[in-house]
């Protein structure tokens, strides 16, 4: 959540933009009173026999699973990851269904969480408010009479938008600029106050800019978008006009002044430390002061600016814009976040450009999932208790930390046998890997919600305070010790993660699931699929961004030049063979951009198997053989299978463009044809594709 922390989570999926329209699951079962289908199970008969498994090794494993799955409608992707994220948002629909009855018995978590989704449900209640339950917010904007007011209005903007606007990979999407608190990159002990650009409502810098005619297209979507948003909102055809044009400009001149996607993974091009001296003389004419003030920053060591000159670009763009132009810039931010709680013309609008357009989708998601979603990401951890106790069981607990276990254990031996790492880098590799904590199911202590209000006619004004809330939790970790306990994500979410500044691997009881994991699956299925996943979080603590921070999570260079050199010489193999695969046609993957996660992609699959075969000649596990197929080939299969996915084009576009993931097809292929081990498993021979003749190998 914070500027700067490195978490990196496992999916594309379900992180891909910051936007209403994320991958969300569909209407065909979601909208039917029938339960759900349960999430699926590795399954060998959805295997394509009539293939050649070493010719395109997806297809082999996937083809049948995408004919026999095709996108719901409400859906711009869909996956085993999404049916199973559909799986438990039913399981939270009972839990919110529940709490929202207006019983006076309720407990205070049920209460709160109840009357949050009775709010989030009540359409014709939303409906018939419409625009004015914003109104007081609209009028603060309109009633600004001097530019340096600015800093008050978007200090209170970004306390009542924060968790709306989430960060992207290209910084915050809050109005101007990002500002929270983070783990400072140098000492990550410290908790600092930290300063990022943003204030952009397409997903990248790039979509600004560049010529081809589908983005010339998207950007001439949305500023229509941005029109008929402010036209919903009361203003006449010639202003929405005027204001849709000046949005447009200013958002093409804050995404100028942005660092790159590229550039920003590279933690040292984000590492500035200022002081409030310092920070005052960056934006002379923005009053650092009234706004610190007013969001109730607590002292810091240093103001930590991603993006110095950003800031003074910013500067001279409060110089340069007219106030009345702000003013347009700053309603259509409030209106982007707002539209989401508000009456069904803002949510229709909102979604025929970020769901209809940006993703492909061709319906919106019924009301229910979006109330689920919302009150995830607002009361996660109150609402994650319940369904932690309904679906993880101890049992699960104990095989998942056995397999963690085994997984550190092969990442430590090959470490040890790299002949390419001199015996001073690897010591320093094996003191960080030993100290890595490992996270599972759900946090120790759940967060108290007990200073947030929910009301149960006022669905805006719940989800502008969750933001307040949200906040103020923050920046009061400003100056106090890190809380090494804290979860970055929820414990229903699909996902997992590594966070390079606690030096943690992190994985929910959400993905603890079928086909990830599996209570009724032999050791080579559940190595191949949530062993792939730890392999893969584990090694981004060694990929190319990984890898420049230390044991306690310091931003410090620990190998020796020639190591270094030796890596990077590596890496390069992994990024240009990943440059050459195209996502969709005349879209290619960025290697430089993917590199992180198919490094770990790459050597989490290559442990996964050291493990599992550890464990297969331990004794601790049968080499079953009866279903025809040797435990490798099980293994490579499941790790297959869990990737299946159907994408529209537009996601395929904006996932190769904007997030850090390879598209589906190439986490599995790109891996596989690097394998050796993948090669012999499935006899296949040197001419094939799925055998590269220059294979890359980090880790
Ligand atoms: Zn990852």
């Amino acid at each position: 959540m914070s500027c700067l922390r490195t978490i990196v989570p496992l999916m594309a999926l379900l992180l891909a933009t910051s936007l209403l329209a994320s991958y969300e699951a569909g209407s065909a079962y979601a909208t039917s009173d029938k339960p759900l289908p349960e999430p699926d199970h590795f399954d060998l008969k959805s295997v394509d026999t009539s293939l050649n498994p070493c010719d395109d090794f997806y297809k082999y494993s996937c083809q049948k699973w995408k004919a026999a799955n095709p996108i719901p409608p409400d859906q711009a992707g869909w996956s085993h990851g999404a049916k199973l994220n559909l799986w438990n948002q039913q399981v939270l629909k009972g839990v919110l269904e529940t709490a929202s009855a207006n019983d006076p018995k309720r407990n205070a978590v049920e209460q709160k969480i109840g009357d949050y989704y009775a709010a989030c449900t009540d359409e014709q209640g939303i409906n018939t408010k419409s625009i004015a339950a914003i109104k007081p917010e609209l009028d603060r904007i309109n009633a600004l009479s001097d530019k340096n007011q600015l800093a008050a209005e978007i200090a209170h903007l970004h306390q009542i938008t924060f968790v709306l606007a989430r960060n992207t990979n290209s910084g915050s999407g809050t109005a101007a600029f990002g500002f929270s608190a983070s783990q400072d990159l140098d000492d990550a002990t410290k908790v600092v106050a930290a300063a990022d650009q943003g204030g952009l409502g397409l997903p990248d810098r790039d979509y600004y800019f560049k010529d081809d005619a589908k983005s010339v297209e998207l950007r001439e979507q949305y500023q229509q978008h941005v029109r008929k948003t402010f036209a919903l909102a009361g203003e006449g055809e010639a202003t929405a006009n005027t204001d849709a044009q000046v949005v447009m400009e200013m958002e093409t001149a804050l995404a100028k002044l942005s660092m790159d996607i590229v550039k920003r993974r590279d933690p040292a091009n984000l590492n500035h430390k200022l002081s409030a001296e310092e920070l005052r003389a960056m934006t002379p004419h923005f009053s650092w002061d009234v706004y610190l003030h007013d969001l109730g920053v607590p002292p810091t060591a240093h103001y930590l600016v991603a993006t110095p000159d950003f800031y003074k670009g910013l500067d001279k763009l409060i110089v340069s814009e007219p106030l009345n132009n702000w003013k347009a810039y700053l309603r259509w931010h409030l209106l982007h976040d707002a539209s989401p709680q508000l009456s069904q013309p803002f949510v229709d609008e909102t979604f025929e450009f970020y769901g209809r357009r940006l993703v492909g989708q061709k319906q919106l998601r019924p009301r229910w999932r979006r109330c689920v979603t919302a009150a995830d990401r607002d009361l996660g951890e109150a609402l994650g208790q319940v369904y932690v106790e309904r679906t993880f069981g101890a049992d699960g607990k104990q095989r998942m930390l056995k397999m963690v276990n085994a997984l550190e254990a092969a990442l430590g031996a090959d470490i040890q046998q790299l002949d390419w790492m001199t015996p001073a880098t690897k010591q320093e590799a094996l003191i960080k890997l030993k100290q890595i904590e490992d996270k599972i199911g759900y946090p120790d202590k759940w967060r108290d919600y007990s200073s947030l209000k929910t009301v149960r006619t006022d669905y805006a004004g719940n989800v502008f305070r969750a933001s307040e809330f949200e906040l103020k939790r923050q920046l009061a970790k400003i100056g106090k010790p890190v809380d090494r306990a804290e979860w970055g994500i929820t414990p229903p979410t699909v996902d997992a993660y590594y966070d390079s500044q606690l030096n943690t691997i992190n994985f929910p009881a959400g993905i603890l699931q079928p086909p990830f994991f599996d209570k009724q699956q032999d050791d080579a299925v559940n190595f191949g699929a949530i062993g792939a996943v730890i392999g893969h979080e584990l090694t981004h603590g060694f990929d190319d961004e990984g890898r420049k921070f230390d044991a306690s999570g310091n931003l410090r260079d620990w190998w020796t030049a020639e190591d270094g050199k030796e890596f990077d010489r590596r890496a390069k193999c992994v990024a240009d063979e990943y440059s050459e695969f195209e996502a969709t046609p005349g879209v290619k993957l960025n290697g430089n951009l993917t590199l992180g996660e198919n490094t770990a992609d790459n050597g989490g699959l290559r442990i996964a198997l050291m493990a599992l075969e550890g464990t297969l000649a331990s004794g601790d596990a049968a080499r079953p053989s009866s279903d025809g197929y040797t435990p490798e080939q099980k293994f490579f299969l499941a790790f297959g299978q869990v990737w299946c996915a159907n994408l529209t084009p537009e996601a395929l576009r904006l996932q190769a463009q904007a997030n850090p993931h390879s598209t589906p097809r190439f986490r599995v292929n790109g891996v596989v044809s690097n394998m050796p081990e993948f090669q012999k498993a499935f006899g296949c021979k040197k001419d094939q594709a799925m055998v590269r003749e220059n294979a890359c190998h980090v880790w």
